[in-house]
């Protein structure tokens, strides 16, 4: 029997009870991972587990310091940690309150401080055990400092603030075999980027102009998305480190 690219390794994702998360929960599942799928819906974490045994599933809302520790003190030391959780608050500068602005840096970029500082500690105490290598993914995104996009000023900044967090991580710890990586997809087909379609004003002209700007012609499927996870938490990648990741079909030619 083949073995899994990521035998022996404990993953940890954040919001992966549906869209790319889920997907990266079920991948890294498929390759022999022990994963820790975290999110704040129950339900949707029950099926999650159901559909592979390699997958433990917790509930976890990334805002709340304390559960974030409890957490990290339960599990232990961690192999990948994914920090998938992001939102999007659509619209430009005038169009944004400090409410979303702040929502927006909670969710998308302290919420990635919290949980590298809580797991952080015990993923270098793995990494010293000769030939390990430890590998925290940050999802960002091609609209951040990659790319400008209309109607995406909090997104973009936050995205921008995940890559300068990605690569100060990578640059303090690359001599402590910690690798850190930012996570750069296109548009996504996702729950989130429906609802983001929806509730415009035209929901199909919006699915339309989200499908123009893909050179592909297509939006990403979740599963074009989750190979890259798989990638960066297995040591295939173990020479990459600092990088931004781009998966936008072609977007940024
Ligand atoms: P999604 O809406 O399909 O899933 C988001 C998940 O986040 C949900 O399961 C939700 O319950 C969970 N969540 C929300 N608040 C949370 C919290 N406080 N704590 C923990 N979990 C929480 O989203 P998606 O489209 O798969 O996006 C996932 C990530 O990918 C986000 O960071 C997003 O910015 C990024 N991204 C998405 C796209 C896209 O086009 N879909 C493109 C680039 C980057």
């Amino acid at each position: 029997m083949r073995q899994g690219r990521l035998q022996g390794k404990t993953v940890l994702i954040t919001a992966a009870a549906q869209g790319i998360g889920r997907a990266s929960a079920l991948a890294c599942a498929a390759e022999g991972a022990r994963v820790i799928a975290t999110d704040i819906q129950q339900s949707l974490l029950d099926s999650l587990a159901a559909a592979s045994p390699a997958i433990e599933v917790a509930l976890l809302d990334v805002r709340s310091d304390s559960a974030v520790q409890q957490l990290a003190q339960r599990v232990g030391a961690l192999d990948a940690l994914f920090n998938c959780a992001g939102m999007v608050a659509n619209g430009s500068l005038l169009d944004c309150s400090e409410a979303d602005w702040d929502q927006s840096f909670e969710l998308n970029v302290k919420s990635m401080f919290r949980m590298t500082r809580a797991f952080l500690p015990g993923m270098l105490a793995r990494a010293q055990t000769p030939g390990m290598s430890v590998s925290v993914i940050n999802m960002a995104s091609m609209a951040s400092s990659i790319k400008g996009f209309t109607n995406r000023c909090a997104y973009g900044a936050t995205k921008a603030a995940v890559i300068g967090l990605t690569k100060s991580l990578a640059a303090d710890y690359v001599k402590q075999g910690l690798r850190a990586n930012a996570l750069c997809p296109g548009t996504v087909d996702t729950p989130s980027l429906r609802g983001r379609i929806a509730s415009a004003a035209d929901p199909v002209q919006a699915e339309k102009d989200f499908i123009a700007r893909q050179p592909m012609g297509r939006l990403a499927l979740v599963d074009d998305i989750a190979p890259m996870v798989v990638y960066l938490a297995s040591d295939e990648s173990r020479f990459v480190t600092g990088q931004t990741l781009l998966v936008d079909g072609g977007v940024t030619i």
